[in-house]
């Protein structure tokens, strides 16, 4: 804790990094903060934070926060300061002369998962409403996306099914493509707590995490290849139908039984077993056995996942084959059991219920519906668009065909973290106006023609939605820097571009949302300042929340089992490239570190590490600490080798939280097939020594 004074005055909030969505209580010596301590009484965090939201008002003070606004009429000019009107007359003007010049559809816009459940509303209502097209995504494009389309295809809605607490009623934890001890620290306390007390861990990761490391969790660990997700998780289905594992009396009730019936056809054909996945999986067959054996009779099995799940050219699919494990095993509709994502960003959740994507509104309704436009248009007083619009790859390559030539970018660097750097280099030169949103001069902007700066957590009221559909309060405690609070910022620009949002309070953007979305009818500010939080849905049936779905039913009646043929990456390796790497996070930075590398932080993370198997960099002349050369088919950087064996032979990994690591210079341009999230998770490469960058 760092003292500065004795604190006059405090808010209680919640964390704006990872999706845990931790209160704290903000304690103020006027426009000073004095300390962030964890807040007791916080739902999704019971007093406990980590290192990353303890010091996270440092970014809000930094000193290379952009604090005025900027315009440029070409990226090749300097940056002049401008007052608030002048930026907002500029870029309105040049948006309405791009849609002049080259058509309604010629511009839009990207939300941030790091904003506010009402400040990512304003966006997309903005894109619908003022640009008059669909052509709004959200960042979450490129994390989260394959748990939107799996989870609404098997189940009926994309978010998790369990509430954090629950975890104490579990008895089996599986934890695919996710480590969080470092990602989600404060959860992972909670899932240690409940593994000291005998519930059983089985970790599916190219990687011996933290979690397979942690003391007393006997973890069964199957250390896969990255990208065989959806074979190893199709052998596990193999062996809970053929050895008679299945719950039939659940799925007889609540799911398809015939689709259950081809599905377990399908996973039940020789070519699903351990024995004859093991080769191409990795696995050995008698862990993986094992492994389903207690996932399907250990009593309530949880299974949580992160990005090692969704970012795979079979994201989708592979969610898909987790939902029908749940469900062939009964583990879905009680608490202690269910099927979780564990969230990266704190409000990736609330960002895309708000209806970021370019085919849904709010409440994940479907843009061609005619009964749902019909609601907003009525409430909005404009005819929208029934056209699915622009997904964020979509928009880049119209930008580069010339026919997108304006994007409005809140609270998201796509530059450092969307993939294939050079092509979202192409695109961003391409257009004529650019419009970062951000709270600082990032990657981003330096292709930007306008810089509105943004606003903090501890500058805004509003309410975050975190990994268990919990709608949380964030609240103002210091005024903001930049003079306007990023809703306030989205309203004048909508302004200034003819269409006119009034609100007074963010209260009043969330009370417009309770009443177009059925899951949100019962959300108010009043009701959360009185129980603390609420999980969606909450409206009459569930007046206080649902901690956990589907008790009684799928949201889509009944359960969908689908078919998962695991279908190898396009991404090989080969004699020129025959190692492959995959990617993660540490405990006390958070992804790209724009925020964590402008804190305390800075202390426990200098550089990012190659970690590599001493086989492997015995074969290269590779020792501890080395410079190497990092190299795909895409391209190459350079860093410094950490020799372990926590990562297998041919398997090398490392974080992505310095921008010198330049993790995206070397990923593939390959993507889910449903959604196109990126495939960020598997980049065949070859390491050779360096003399260093
Ligand atoms: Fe909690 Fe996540 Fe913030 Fe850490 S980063 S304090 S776990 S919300």
């Amino acid at each position: 804790v760092i003292e500065i004074g004795q604190p006059e005055h405090s808010a209680v909030t919640t964390c704006a990094y990872c999706g845990v969505g931790c209160s704290f209580k903000a304690e103020m010596r006027g426009e000073e903060i004095v300390r962030m301590m964890p807040y007791k009484d916080g739902k999704a965090n019971r007093g406990h934070s980590c290192v990353k939201g303890r010091f996270a008002y440092g970014y809000a003070t930094h000193k290379e926060r952009i604090l005025k606004p900027m315009i440029r009429e070409s990226i090749n000019d300097p940056w002049r300061e401008v007052s608030w009107d002048e930026a907002f007359g500029f870029a309105a003007a040049k948006f309405k002369g791009i849609q002049q010049k080259y058509g309604r559809d010629s511009v839009g816009g990207i939300t941030s998962s790091r904003c506010t459940n009402e400040e990512t509303y304003l966006v997309q209502k903005l894109i619908r409403a003022g640009f008059g097209n669909n052509n709004v995504d959200t960042c979450a494009r490129v994390c989260h996306s394959p748990t939107g389309y799996g989870l609404a295809t098997t189940f009926g809605t994309s978010a998790g099914t369990q509430d954090f607490d629950s975890v104490e009623d579990s008895d089996v934890m599986v934890v695919i493509g996710a480590n969080p001890a470092a990602a989600h620290p404060v959860f992972a306390s909670r899932m240690k707590k409940r593994l000291r007390q005998g519930a059983k861990l089985i970790v599916i990761d190219p990687r011996r995490t933290e979690m397979v490391e942690s003391p007393h969790m006997n973890a069964l660990h199957l250390p896969l290849l990255p990208g065989t997700n959806v074979a190893v998780l199709t052998a596990l289905a193999h062996v809970i139908v053929t050895e008679g594992l299945v719950n039939e009396a659940f799925v007889r009730e609540r799911c398809d039984w015939d689709e259950f019936q081809d599905w377990a056809e399908f996973v039940s054909l020789p070519k699903h077993s351990p024995e004859a996945t093991a080769i191409m999986t990795g696995v050995n067959p008698k862990d993986l056995r094992e492994a389903a054996r207690i996932y399907a009779t250990g009593g309530n099995g949880a299974i949580y996942y992160g990005l090692g799940v969704t970012e795979h050219s079979q994201g989708s699919t592979t969610v898909i084959a987790i939902a029908n494990l749940a469900m062939a095993t009964g583990n879905i509709g009680r608490p202690g059991v269910g099927v979780n994502p564990l969230r990266g960003q704190n409000n990736v959740q609330g960002s895309c219920d708000m209806g970021s994507f370019p085919h849904e509104l709010p409440g994940y309704r479907h843009i061609s519906g005619d009964a749902v436009r019909e609601l907003f248009e009525g409430a909005w007083k404009v005819k929208l668009n029934a056209e699915p619009g622009l997904r964020i790859p979509n928009m880049f390559d119209a930008a580069i065909e010339g026919t997108f030539m304006g994007l409005y970018v809140q609270g998201e660097d796509i530059l450092q973290s969307d993939p294939n750097t050079s092509h979202v280099v192409q695109a961003l030169s391409s257009m004529e106006c650019v419009i970062v949103h951000d709270l600082f001069l990032n990657e981003t902007a330096n292709y930007a023609h306008v810089f509105l700066p943004g606003s903090t957590f501890l500058e805004k009221d509003g309410t975050f939605t975190n990994a268990e559909r919990r709608i949380q309060r964030v609240r103002k405690v210091m005024t903001p820097r930049n003079g306007m609070a990023d809703w306030e910022v989205t309203i004048a620009l909508a302004k200034a571009m003819g269409f006119e949002m009034k609100y007074n309070h963010p209260s009043e953007i969330m009370d417009e949302i309770a009443a177009l979305t059925p899951t949100f009818t019962g959300v108010s500010y009043a009701k959360l300042d009185e129980l603390g939080s609420v999980q969606w849905p909450c409206n009459e049936k569930a007046p206080e929340g649902t901690p956990v779905m589907h008790m009684d039913g799928f949201v889509r009646g009944k359960g969908k089992f689908v078919l998962t043929e695991y279908i190898a990456t396009d991404e090989r390796t080969g004699p020129r490239f025959p190692l492959l790497l995959t990617t993660g996070r540490i405990l006390s930075q958070y992804n790209v570190g724009a925020q964590t590398r402008r804190t305390e932080n800075v202390v426990w993370h200098s550089e990012d590490r190659l970690e590599m198997h001493p086989h492997d960099a015995e074969q290269r002349g590779v020792r501890d600490g080395d410079w190497v050369r990092l190299a795909s088919r895409a391209g190459e950087t350079t860093l410094r080798a950490l020799i372990t064996d926590r990562v297998a032979p041919g398997v090398v990994y490392t974080t992505f939280h310095h921008p010198d690591t330049q993790a995206n210079v070397i990923t593939t341009e390959f993507s889910d097939w449903a959604t196109n999230c990126p495939e960020y998770k598997v980049t065949a490469v070859q390491i050779s020594p360096s003399n260093g960058p």
